[in-house]
């Protein structure tokens, strides 16, 4: 798990979402996380004739431009995983997936709409990216030389799975141009990490992050996940110590959530397990708590589960361009992407994916949706709000709307339920707004998508 599409388990979009569960009460099945809109399940295959004329209209320079890349591989299944992820695979599959995404790379940089545009952020996310070899991520480096400029992108982020690192490969990826590596530690508890079903233990963390610290990165950010099974409050307390006596310069925290397709979900359903997450109400005490800590600590609040040591300093160009509707090209098995107004995904399924880019010459795309002017308002006004405030003003520059009249309902509603607050053309969130933000953002959705299926 870490910080991507955004913020998610082994960060990127993710692959299921919600039909967001109310933040109250048990952790049961059901997706809470809010990445995008509309949601998922509005994006048709029969839409993808939207996206093919985006990549072929004139490229649109004015829009700051970054690439996702996918690596749908793991060295074991976490129980909570949403993910497209394989594991078990040899040695020539994974060889074959890396050929793959470069030659999607080619394709995507022979389109119109992306020739000669330069890459802003580039996005290792998984699966796990570090999962590949030293040799792969040259080549990968080499492709994208070839294709689309990324010598001149602010950030170039990569996750790391802690047990998958060696000193050779974090030097790779400094020599490949990484800027931001973030680290999935999730724990410090070995119990706990193996009751998860994660394939690393505490020993492998603090390896992976000497290797790290000797090589020397831009940002190095660790994840952790409040309300892994076995969670306790004395146990959380010294994984937020352990955290801040590592001294990254960010440090995201996810509340443990079980959307449909984990491994913890299944067993509920078919075996009428009872949850073996703690509940919300605690989850949000625990992030609540460490929020205190990592404050005394010097860390600032970057969004509800995102903490840096310098606001100005530790940008996540990333997070902060998706939030704001620039371009981002998806490469590989099930990304998400967005291009000149066009949401889009590619297959979610090894062979098709593959069958697509490499027998037929073409982008693997699966489904895709042009949102309208107003749902791309609605789009970035929700994603801003996971930062914990938003200025009107940005919004009546590029929509033309006065966000406080728009949403001037919801915006009431949530102001008396003591959520955030409304002064001076800026929204705020409270603490208890900020410690279940996800859940307050349906609200905003038009109300044809209040009630679908999120993904
Ligand atoms: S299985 Fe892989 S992608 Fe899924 S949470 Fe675990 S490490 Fe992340």
């Amino acid at each position: 798990m870490t910080d991507t599409q955004t913020a998610t388990p082994m960060t990127a979009l993710p692959v299921t979402t919600p039909t967001v569960t109310p933040a109250v009460g048990s952790t049961e099945v059901g997706s809470y996380f809010v990445s995008n809109y509309p949601p998922f399940s509005q994006w048709r295959t029969d839409l993808v004739g939207e996206i093919q004329s985006a990549f072929t209209s004139e490229p649109n320079r004015d829009v700051p431009l970054g690439l996702y890349l996918h690596i749908p591989f793991c060295r074991k299944r976490c129980k909570f995983c949403y993910f497209r992820v394989y594991t078990n695979q040899n040695a020539s599959a994974i060889e074959q997936y890396v050929e793959s995404l470069g030659r999607e790379i080619e394709l995507i940089g022979q389109q119109p709409a992306v020739r000669g545009r330069q890459l802003e952020v580039v996005y290792f996310g998984g699966g796990t990216p570090s999962y590949l070899s030293s040799k792969q991520l040259l080549f990968l480096r080499d492709t994208l030389r070839r294709t689309i400029s990324w010598d001149h992108a602010d950030e170039v982020t990569f996750e790391c799975e802690p047990g998958t690192l060696n000193l050779e490969k974090v030097k790779t990826l400094k020599e490949i141009g990484v800027t931001r590596v973030s680290l999935g530690v999730e724990n410090f508890n070995d119990a706990i990490l193996e009751e998860n079903g994660r394939a690393h233990l505490t020993p492998e963390i603090f390896r992976a992050y000497d290797w790290l610290q000797q090589v020397g990165f831009p940002q190095i950010n660790i994840d952790l996940i409040a309300g892994m099974i076995g969670e306790t409050d004395e146990n959380w307390l010294r994984c937020v110590e352990k955290a801040i006596e590592l001294s990254p310069d960010n440090i995201t925290v996810y509340q443990m959530e079980l959307p449909f397709n984990t491994l913890i979900s299944k067993e509920m359903r078919e075996h009428g397990v009872t949850s073996p997450v703690a509940d919300w109400p605690t989850k949000r005490r625990w992030v609540s708590e460490a929020m205190d800590r990592f404050l005394t600590a010097g860390y600032q609040i970057s969004s509800g589960n995102e903490f840096v040591k310098s606001l100005d300093t530790d940008r996540f160009v990333y997070r902060d361009n998706l939030f704001r509707g620039t371009d981002l090209l998806a490469s590989g098995v099930s990304a998400f992407g967005h291009l000149q107004g066009v949401h889009y995904q590619n297959y979610d399924g090894l062979e098709e994916y593959q069958k697509a880019v490499l027998t037929e010459g073409r982008l693997p795309i699966n489904r895709a949706r042009r949102p309208t002017v107003h749902q791309l308002l609605i789009r970035e006004f929700v994603l801003q709000l996971k930062e914990g405030h938003l200025d009107a003003e940005p919004f009546a520059r590029k929509f033309g709307v006065d966000v406080l009249t728009e949403f001037a309902e919801p915006l009431r509603n949530q102001e008396a339920a003591g959520y955030l607050e409304v002064d001076d053309g800026r929204v705020r969130l409270t603490r208890k707004g900020l410690l279940q933000v996800d859940s307050l953002l349906p609200e905003y959705f038009e109300p044809q998508h209040r009630l679908v299926r999120y993904t």
